[in-house]
């Protein structure tokens, strides 16, 4: 019998689910509880719901239907972790333990349909959507091998595989209950959604009133670049890109994150610095400036450390906020997609 799957289902939802059970609609507010601030996944340690429900969930339901079928450490601060699906998928996510608390990446969909040629998650093309369940599934089962009493993910960043607001609604809703009061309650201001670029969209994450952080995959401060390293950017340019972002921020208080791959002597002159100044001299943002994690089998290789100070000096002489971040787990397949095209290989060699 296919079980129901709570994760991914409001308050609301689950109501209706245990009303239709007919239990009173209260319970939904218990078993919430249960998920999302206890991360509980067995019924029969649901102690305030009666018996007789904790049985019919358990012959009915399940949590969460991911497992957790491999990970790498860097030793110190990141994981890099694979989850199978129930229909055999293979998805990943990434644990980072900073100072300031604890991050996890998140993906939304199996591969992914941008073909990216900086990203392993575009290089083996795009299988299907994540459903909310699977995407809160993923966070779900990172805080459950933290430890319970001090470990509490306080930050979510959705760029792993996938493009978000491809999968926009189920994105949306993870975020959603990944946010809210009656969810996991991380702040919406800790949350993180990246793109490409895509136009429509950005235009509607700005009307949803969710005081998140929209991250823009910039690479390249003009379009006849950018068409070569993003290639949406040839459906929205950065005359309908910029203007776009400048909406989001006025319109969400919010700044926007601008995220550069550093690429050795692609992206990385020190006119192509001036150029990117001018283009977001008036958008309320901050530029991460990443040293690419190399994708094996591409020709793109990351900057060195002189052109990346460079890069960054001008930025900032000319008056932007930018940071260098230094990708972790460049050692450990951390890059985007990467452990799961090894994992994915090694299925396909064993066969
Ligand atoms: S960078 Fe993002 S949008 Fe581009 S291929 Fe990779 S996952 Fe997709």
């Amino acid at each position: 019998m296919q079980r129901v799957i709570l994760l991914g289902r409001t308050q609301e939802e689950l109501g209706e689910l245990l009303t239709e059970m007919g239990e009173p609609s209260y319970r939904a507010q218990q078993v919430m509880q249960w998920i999302y601030q206890h991360r509980e996944n067995d019924f029969s340690r649901m102690t305030n719901l009666p018996s007789a429900l904790r049985h019919r969930l358990r012959e009915t339901s399940r949590v969460n239907d991911l497992q957790i079928v491999d990970s790498s450490e860097d030793g110190d601060s990141t994981e890099k972790i694979a989850l199978q699906l129930s229909d055999g998928e293979i998805i990943e996510s990434v644990l980072i333990r900073r100072r300031y608390g604890n991050s996890v990446c998140l993906s939304t969909q199996v591969g992914c349909p941008i073909g990216c040629p900086l990203c392993a998650s575009g290089m083996d093309g795009f299988t299907r959507d994540l459903t909310a369940a699977e995407i809160t599934g993923q966070w779900f089962e990172i805080q459950r091998r933290l430890d319970p009493g001090s470990e509490r993910i306080s930050h979510v960043v959705f760029m792993g595989s996938g493009e978000p607001l491809l999968n926009y609604s189920n994105t949306l809703r993870a975020v959603r209950l990944l946010g809210g009061e009656d969810g996991a309650g991380i702040s919406y201001r800790r949350i993180t959604l990246s793109t490409v670029g895509l136009v429509p969209e950005m235009k509607r994450l700005a009307r949803e009133d969710l005081p998140v952080t929209l991250a823009v995959s910039l690479h390249a401060p003009n379009d006849y670049l950018r068409d070569r390293l993003v290639p949406i950017n040839e459906k929205y340019p950065l005359e309908v890109l910029i203007p776009a972002c400048k909406e989001y921020a006025e319109g969400t208080g919010r700044r926007v994150s601008f995220e550069y791959a550093m690429i050795e002597q692609v992206n990385d002159y020190p006119e192509l610095a001036r150029e990117l100044a001018i283009l977001l001299a008036d958008v309320k943002c901050h530029i991460n400036l990443i040293p690419l994690n190399p994708v094996p089998g591409s020709d793109y290789s990351a900057s060195s450390e002189d052109a990346l100070t460079r890069f960054y000096r001008i930025l900032t002489d000319l008056g932007l906020n930018a940071t260098v971040r230094r990708s972790s787990g460049l050692d450990i397949d951390a890059g985007c997609g990467q452990l799961r095209r090894r994992i994915t290989a090694r299925e396909r060699d064993s066969t």
